[in-house]
């Protein structure tokens, strides 16, 4: 499609509000306009009485033009302002457009319950935090309960925190075969596969010395996620492994939550679970997406229903604390009927996590390859499927604690984590609401380095690739720079407080 812009707009900001009429959307510089090419124009001007946003979309012969001026305010920054106005013009032009009203409204980012949280820190009410972001942003009013509810619910974790604390993430990012929705940058093929011993001999050193580098800093390490790609991939030999240099480097009894994702049901075995269990996992994630086995067969995931319940109950016999299970709504060829099984079947054996996804495909899947496939981006569907699944989760004494949004979902929906009281994710709300630093080893892992104020936050980026990851690219010299950057941000931050 086509985006056209006259005034202060950021690009990136006007396309990703654009995709939230146009799913999907690609846009090229330099593309020509067919018949059908969506076309978006939009123009700002700044004006005495404010901020002032025209946009206009057109598909063929059928246009569409709203305005809308947003006053400047004492409490919002001018870029804050424009956003606004822009966000508005064009949210009222596609619905007009298409008749339909997005649940998300024109909050566009990826952590909405930030927004949530900053409202009621910031001192208001649940009823005037909600007011906001219905009337200010377009959030549907059951969207708006959600993410004040879930904001109420992390404010509740975040505050037992305790200072001083970080986590830990570690990155296996190889798995048994490739799912066709998939994106993730994850090698399954079996050369690829043959880099395993080297890429975790690697690991193992970054997370010792990663280790040794957070109790030098005087930091607490309250919360480790093992995650993939699969990391139930590693022989058991090598899980003791990597799980034996966490127990010899770290102070385990401080570790409030310790997950290892199993999340192809297909790699769980008795041993795997027993060895994660004795060496101090007390969470793990196995992940049937749906209970549906034509579906699991449609988007090539490789593993059965019955491999999931075999899975389940051996973790479920062997007494871990705490499972995890993914589901998807709306994925190719899933019927409204057959998603609600799933969400009931998966009710019924009581994991103590259940997290919700929406379908999304991005560039790089397969699926969107397959001239047959059957992935609609418009699904009318799946809000019924997010609806009864979220509904069912609170009827059965379920909460929800965490939350985060993509791009190219279906529908423009959400991925919500919930859980059963005293269960929720901590590692994931540390980490979705950027409120502690993340310590991160492996390829493709991103160390954030957050100050005790959270006004400053320092990404650093691992190469994408295991075979960059082992290539001379990060040598051990390299890491060992990298944390004197570390200890830079630490000594910077942490000693001005
Ligand atoms: S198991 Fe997960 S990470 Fe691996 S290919 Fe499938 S979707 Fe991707």
């Amino acid at each position: 499609m086509i985006v056209n812009i006259d005034g202060n707009i950021n690009r990136f900001y006007a396309q990703t509000l654009c995709m939230v009429f146009f799913p999907g959307a690609k846009f090229a510089e330099d593309e020509i306009a067919t018949e059908n090419t969506p076309i978006v124009d939009l123009i700002q001007r700044d004006t005495d009485e404010g901020c002032y946003a025209k946009a206009t979309i057109t598909i063929g012969k059928k246009t569409v033009t709203c305005e809308h001026t947003e006053p400047y305010s004492e409490t919002n920054v001018k870029i804050k302002t424009e956003k606004v106005a822009v966000g508005v013009a064009l949210f009222k032009a596609g619905e007009k457009f298409f008749r339909i009203s997005p649940s998300w409204g024109i909050l566009t980012g990826v952590r909405p319950a930030k927004i949530a949280r900053d409202l009621l820190n910031g001192g208001l009410g649940l009823k005037e935090m909600k007011g906001i972001l219905t009337k200010q942003y377009f959030v549907s009013p059951k969207k708006a309960t959600l993410l004040g509810n879930i904001a109420k619910n992390e404010n509740r974790i975040i505050k037992q925190m305790g200072d001083n604390t970080c986590s830990l993430y570690i990155s296996i990012p190889f798995c048994p075969s490739r799912c066709s929705y998939c994106s993730f940058v994850s090698y399954s093929t079996k050369r690829l596969l043959s880099l395993i011993p080297d890429y975790l001999a690697k690991l193992m050193y970054e997370v010792e010395n990663s280790l040794k580098l957070i109790s030098e800093l005087g930091q607490r390490l309250i919360a480790i996620y093992i995650g993939g790609g699969t990391p139930s991939i590693l022989t058991p030999d090598q899980m003791s492994m990597l799980l034996g240099v966490i127990k010899e480097n770290a102070d385990l009894s401080q570790v409030k939550e310790y997950t290892f994702e199993m999340g192809r049901p297909d790699t769980v075995t008795e041993e795997k679970v027993r060895i994660a269990i004795e060496m101090g996992v007390n969470r793990i994630s196995i992940n049937p997406q749906t209970l549906n086995d034509a579906v699991l067969e449609t988007i090539g995931r490789n593993h059965t229903v019955e491999q999931f319940y075999r899975a389940y109950n051996i973790a479920r016999e062997a007494g871990i604390e705490c499972i995890n299970t993914d589901l998807i709504a709306g994925l190719p060829g899933e019927s409204p009927a057959s998603f609600q099984k799933t969400v009931d079947e998966i009710l019924k054996l009581r994991p103590e996590n259940v997290t919700y996804h929406t379908f999304c495909v991005k560039k790089a899947a397969d699926i969107l390859k397959d001239e047959n496939n059957v992935y609609s981006p418009f699904d009318p569907n799946v809000g019924k499927c997010v609806d009864y699944a979220q509904v069912n989760a609170k009827n059965n004494g379920y909460i929800p604690y965490y939350m985060y949004r993509q791009k190219n979902t279906v529908g423009n929906y959400e991925n919500v984590g919930y859980s059963l009281p005293g269960y929720e994710g901590l590692y994931n709300i540390y980490m979705m609401e950027e409120i502690h630093s993340v310590f991160a080893c492996g390829a493709g892992a991103v160390t954030k380095l957050v100050s005790p104020n959270r006004d400053t936050i320092k990404r650093v980026f691992m190469p994408k690739y295991p075979y960059e990851y082992l290539s001379d690219k990060v040598t051990e010299a390299d890491i060992h720079r990298t944390y004197d950057s570390f200890r830079e941000f630490y000594d910077t931050h942490f000693k001005e407080k």
